[in-house]
């Protein structure tokens, strides 16, 4: 890793504090919208870094805003820190074996998220004073990426209104510029009432709820044949009426996860998922309530920025990894089938290497990868700011999402050099964009160019609240 910038070094002075604030998250996993401690955290660190604090973000408890900085454009830094249910995990040892406790983990490595981005943001605010320059850094604490969709009540709040340019990343097996492919979803609970009665005694006078959450399913099943190929629909029961058999279900509740390529698409299918609910409640003569409970936008590209980013990862080159890391990370593969690691390099574009248990490379940007099928809150933000995000190698490759083995090597030296690693390329990207006020020109008219004829219409309307419960059913 050539070290030569002086932001890079900016970084490199504050490494300590920031791997230490990653441990303790990583040691306090808080679920969506309970990050408290988590929070309190990266509050203080704020606080201890100088930078004016806003807490409470969008009226969320767990979100927190830092700015420094004066004039000039608004660079804002976005983190995470929200924590996973089932994926508790001692740190560092390579076989499943869960911490006592309710059984959170940070499978998604959003401990190293916060930590990084706020560690960004610190050193980004430490050359803007050393340089004697305008311009403003921000670091947004976010919470509830998982399943919450916190960024886009953030969004709806207009916490990133005056905001010019927004730069995050998330833990992987690479390094790369993020392709900024993701798939636009919403969450909604349809309650299902119908009347209840004794199944043997008196079947005729019962309508079963149950029955229309089990019709509904039959129906979004028979519609998959006829919906565009990379949407995806799954579903939960939340109530299934109750225990005992001889009472027809007065009440059913099943929630929806409904994804699609883009905003269009996704309207579209939760138009026909509603008709089908619709449709249930008619056959089985039950009543059918539909409430919205998250969704978020795809994610926009922009090309300016992920050129910049590029260029930043380009002259840093690869974390400094030792044979340690490596033989530690070959530990987890160990742990991994052939076709788990195989896949991780075929999702990234690049022909499969053996023998290679962590990233040694640079992802050039014109590698396409296969597209995400997941979904991230950051598309929201996308919509209203130019954005980009980096992909930062923390742990090796292979490791799936989401994975006790992703909990496990969240606190390994290799996830400390991941997070300092792009920590600067995320600091050297911002720095870019202070230096020049054409390439924040070009990043506003790329995304001006790509919602030109297609405006940001948020899934989120209005009267839709953030879900701050969603995490007791788990807890
Ligand atoms: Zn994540």
């Amino acid at each position: 890793m050539r070290n030569t910038e002086e932001i890079w070094r900016l970084v490199d002075a504050k490494r300590d504090p920031f791997q230490d604030l990653s441990d303790r998250v990583w040691g306090m996993p808080e679920l969506a919208y309970t990050e408290t401690r988590s929070c309190a955290e990266h509050t203080e660190m704020l606080r201890q870094q100088g930078f004016r604090v806003t807490e409470k973000v969008a009226g969320i408890p767990t979100a927190v805003m830092g700015e420094a900085g004066e004039g000039g454009p608004v660079i804002a830094i976005l983190g995470e820190y929200d924590a996973l249910p089932g994926l508790s995990q001692e740190a560092g040892v390579a076989e499943p074996k869960p911490l006592p406790g309710p059984g959170f983990g940070h499978g998604c490595g959003h401990n190293l998220l916060g930590s990084a981005s706020l560690l960004a943001a610190a050193a980004v605010k430490d050359w803007l004073a050393a340089n004697n320059l305008p311009g403003r850094v921000r670091y947004y604490g976010c919470p509830a990426e998982e399943g919450g969709a916190a960024k886009g009540f953030m969004v709806r709040d207009g916490a990133f209104k005056d905001v010019d340019i927004a730069i995050s990343w998330h833990p992987a097996a690479f390094c790369a510029v993020n392709e900024p492919v993701s798939l636009a979803n919403t969450r909604i609970d349809f309650s299902f009432t119908g009347r209840a009665s004794h199944a043997a005694a008196a079947p005729h006078l019962g309508r079963s709820a149950l029955d229309a959450v089990e019709l509904m399913n039959v129906g979004v099943n028979y519609m998959r044949e006829h919906m565009p190929s990379d949407a995806r629909i799954h579903y939960a029961y939340l109530d299934a009426g109750g225990v005992a058999p001889n009472v027809v279900q007065p009440t059913a509740k099943v929630r929806y996860l409904i994804r699609a390529r883009d905003l269009v698409e996704l309207r579209a299918l939760i138009t026909r998922v509603r008709k089908i609910a619709d449709g249930a409640a008619l056959m089985t003569e039950t009543k059918v309530e539909a409430k919205v409970v998250s969704g978020v936008s795809n994610l926009l590209g922009n090309t300016p920025l992920e050129r910049a980013m590029q260029n930043n990862l380009d002259r840093l080159g690869p974390p400094p990894f030792d044979d340690l890391d490596r033989a530690r990370a070959a530990e987890f593969q160990a742990t991994l089938s052939d076709e788990d690691i195989s896949t991780a390099w075929r999702k990234m574009g690049l022909p499969v290497r053996k023998g290679v248990p962590l990233c040694d490379v640079i992802v050039p940007l014109e590698v396409k990868g296969a597209p995400m099928v997941g979904s991230t809150d950051v598309g929201d933000v996308s919509w209203v700011v130019p954005t980009v995000q980096a992909r930062g190698a923390t742990y090796a490759i292979g490791t799936p999402g989401h994975s006790w083995q992703l909990t496990a090597q969240g606190k390994l030296p290799a996830a400390h050099k991941g997070m300092i690693h792009v920590a600067k390329v995320m600091a050297g990207t911002a720095v870019d964009c202070l230096l020049d006020p054409g390439l924040v020109a070009a990043a506003k008219a790329d995304l001006a160019e790509r919602t030109k004829d297609n405006p940001y219409e948020p899934v989120l309307s209005p009267d839709v609240q953030p879900p701050f419960d969603m995490s007791k059913t788990a807890a």
